[in-house]
Formats: C-alpha cells, structure tokens, sequence
C-alpha cells in the first residue's frame, strides 16, 4: 500500500508528518511513501533527502491523495482536503472530533476511515503514539525559551564585576505535559521556578526536577475531586479563591508567568487576573499555552504578543510547535509510524483496521461510512 503526506495547507503550518527516517522505518513495514513535493521543507528536510530515503515524490496534493492507501498529516484536513477523503483510504490526523461535526459528517459521507490523534488514549501503551504529548512537551519548552527571548534579564543569579544579578523568578501553573517540559527548562537555565497544580499528586514530580511546589492554605478534603483519570475537574469555589488569593501574593514577585491549566472538554479556566497582572514588574512576562482556548490570563490574544500599560509582555501564541519544526515533525513522524506500526501487525504493508483494539477504536472517529466518535471507554487501563 502507498502512505502518502501532503504538504501542510494551514497557513504557517511549518511542521510535516513523515521525515525521511520515518520513511525508512515505514518501508520496513512494507509501505511505499509518497510526499509532496516541498512538503518538508519548512521543517528542514528537502525533497532531496526524501529521494535518497527512497521516498517517492509527488508534484500536486491531489495526485497525492488520489495515490495513496493511507494519508497521513499534522493538521485538521481543510475542506478541499476533505474533499479527497474516500472509502478504501485512511487518514491519520490531528482532526479536532469534538468540534468538527462538519469534518466527521464527510468523512462518514466518503466512506473512509479516519484516525484522529488526538483521540489516542492516554494510557501507557499508546504513549508512544500520544501526539498531543509530544507536541505539548514542546510547547512548553518553546514557551519558556520565548519568555527568555522577550525578557530583558538573565535567568541565572551572577555575580559579576559589573554588579550582582538575582535569578529570575518563573511560575509554571499546571504541570501536566507542558506545564513539567516548561518546568525542566526554567531550572536549566537556572531560574528559581515555582509551579502549582490542582493535583497535588505531581508535587513530588515538580520538586524532584528542582522547582517549588506551591501549595495553598486548604484542606484537600474540601478540593471538590480535582482530579480523575489524570486530568483535572473543575475547582470548588472556595478553592479557586484560596488559589487565586495565592497567586495575588505571588504577582509582585514573579518575573514570568507560564500557563498551561486545562480541562478537557472546557474553556481555559481564568487563573492569572487583571490585577495581578498590574501587580507585577515592567519587564515580566506571561506565556499563556491555553491561548487556544480563550487564555488562562486575562488580556491573552490568541496568536498574538501583547504589553500592557505597566509594560507586561504577554504571549498568546498558539503555534508553538510549528514554531519548532524541525524538532516537532521528527517527533509527530514518530508518532506517526508507531500507529501505523500497530495498524500493520503483518508488516506486510497493509493495514489491518482492528476495532477491538482498544487504542485504534479510541483513536478512530470514522469507519466504513460510520461516524465512531465518541468512543466507548477504554477497558484496559
Ligand atoms: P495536561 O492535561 O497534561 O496538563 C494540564 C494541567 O493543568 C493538568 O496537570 C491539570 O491538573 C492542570 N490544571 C487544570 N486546572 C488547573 C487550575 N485551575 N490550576 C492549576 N492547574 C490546573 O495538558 P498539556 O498537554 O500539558 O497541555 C497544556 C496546555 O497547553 C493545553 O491548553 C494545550 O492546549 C496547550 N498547548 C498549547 C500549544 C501552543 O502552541 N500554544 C501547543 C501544545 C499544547
């Protein structure tokens, strides 16, 4: 069967599903691949190297699409890319399920079948598959890297001939996936990171890489069941006001703010308000990862950099990833072979589509003119 990438149409979209060492591995598992001409060129790998890998190069995304089996891509298809979607093809994607009634209503019309990465459960077989993690691990390294860039000031405390300098003072709130890479990245460069979480189970991962949990003055009993399942519930009243009164306290202090707080299925919840934004320092910086989402700070515009009358710089971009993709398309093409890797238990180069699986059937949100989103509840954990 021919695995076919096209080049990414979102516009910026620098990131790509297939490397030319994924290629190899693809082929090992008896695929023919197929790229688009240019496809890797904004990630740094040139049709050139897709050649010499034994990639096949295709010219249009349409003779593309029309070629291949199997079609893989980072971005939610576009209606034209839609529009190629047909039965006896599959399409691995980032496809936003939860929202793109419009998407999934083709793809059942087309007859083909869709796997959407983002629907890959969070369980530890299928962490290798788990595209959302990988892509959130770099957001949140790039985030403390742009907050580096758009702050005046060392991380690290020195002491110089030309004067004393105090390390930079660095808050991460929510250490999920993006939240402990932005973690790890602030000590490196020797800043005195601080993070908070309403689960109160990651305080022993955040110390153990160097920051300082913040805990709040609140009885865990009374949390309201922050957490199911891995992933935070919304707080009780009497909490958020405990945390946010924690984070006025913080504010005057805190050189840079990384926010990663989410709920699946959910607005941002708002956590770093106006006032404590004009609490903090000329110079400081807020880098909001749930931009996406409507923010977690206050003042957050969504793809844009924004400085505050007290001259607070605050970063809604909500590209990080592409923003490193050289980096991000090796790790997603990863991604990408490991499920084609399971999909392909012969490694005969056709795809065996197992509904019983729990990770493919979580993961596929259309099959043979069905719409199969949402999916049942994993029974392995
Ligand atoms: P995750 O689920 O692993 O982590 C989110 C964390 O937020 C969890 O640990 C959760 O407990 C915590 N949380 C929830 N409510 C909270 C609250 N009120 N206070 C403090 N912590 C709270 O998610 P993730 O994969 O790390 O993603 C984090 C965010 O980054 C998401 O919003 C995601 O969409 C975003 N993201 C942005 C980019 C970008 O380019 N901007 C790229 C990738 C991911």
């Amino acid at each position: 069967m021919y695995l076919g990438v096209p080049k990414e149409v979102f516009p910026g979209e620098a990131r790509v599903a297939l490397t030319p060492e994924s290629a190899k591995q693809l082929q090992k598992l008896g695929y023919d691949c197929l790229v688009q001409s240019g496809a890797g060129a904004a990630a740094g790998f040139s049709d050139a190297a897709y050649r010499d890998a034994g990639v096949e190069l295709v010219d249009t995304a349409e003779s593309l699409w029309a070629k291949a089996d199997i079609i893989a891509k980072v971005r939610q298809p576009e209606d034209q890319e839609l529009g190629y979607l047909a039965k006896g093809k599959t399409l691995i994607s980032f496809f936003n399920p939860g929202d793109n009634q419009d998407g999934l209503d083709k793809a059942k019309a087309s007859g083909a079948n869709v796997i959407a990465m983002e629907m890959v459960p969070r369980i530890s077989r299928a962490q290798k598959m788990d595209a959302l993690s990988s892509m959130a691990n770099i957001a949140g390294y790039r985030a403390v890297i742009e907050a580096g860039n758009n702050f005046g000031r060392f991380f690290t405390g020195q002491i110089t001939a030309a004067g004393k300098v105090p390390p930079a003072k660095v808050l991460v709130v929510g250490a999920g996936v993006a939240g402990l890479a932005a973690i790890g990245t602030s000590t490196s460069l020797g800043a005195v990171t601080y993070a908070f979480d309403v689960r109160p189970e990651v305080a022993e991962q955040v110390e153990s890489m160097g920051a300082e949990f913040v805990y709040l003055d609140f009885k865990e009993e009374q949390q309201d069941g922050a957490a199911s399942g891995g992933y935070a519930s919304v707080s009780s009243p009497e909490f958020r006001e405990a945390q946010l009164a924690k984070f006025r306290e913080l504010a005057p202090d805190i050189d840079i703010v990384i926010t990663t707080a989410l709920i699946p299925n959910r607005p941002a919840p708002k956590l770093w308000l106006e006032d404590m934004i004009k609490a903090m320092k000329p110079g400081s910086v807020i880098v909001d990862l749930a931009a996406e989402r409507g923010g977690n700070a206050e003042g957050t515009v969504a793809d844009e950099k924004v400085v505050t009358e007290n001259g607070v710089t605050i970063i809604g971009y909500t590209d990080f990833p592409s923003r490193m993709a050289a980096q991000s398309s090796t790790l997603y093409a990863t991604n990408i072979r490991h499920m084609m890797s399971d999909l392909t238990p012969e490694k005969n180069g056709q795809v065996v589509h197992d509904m019983e699986d729990d990770v493919i059937r979580g993961a596929t949100v259309a099959f043979e003119g069905e719409i199969t989103f949402p999916p049942p509840p994993p029974k392995v954990q």
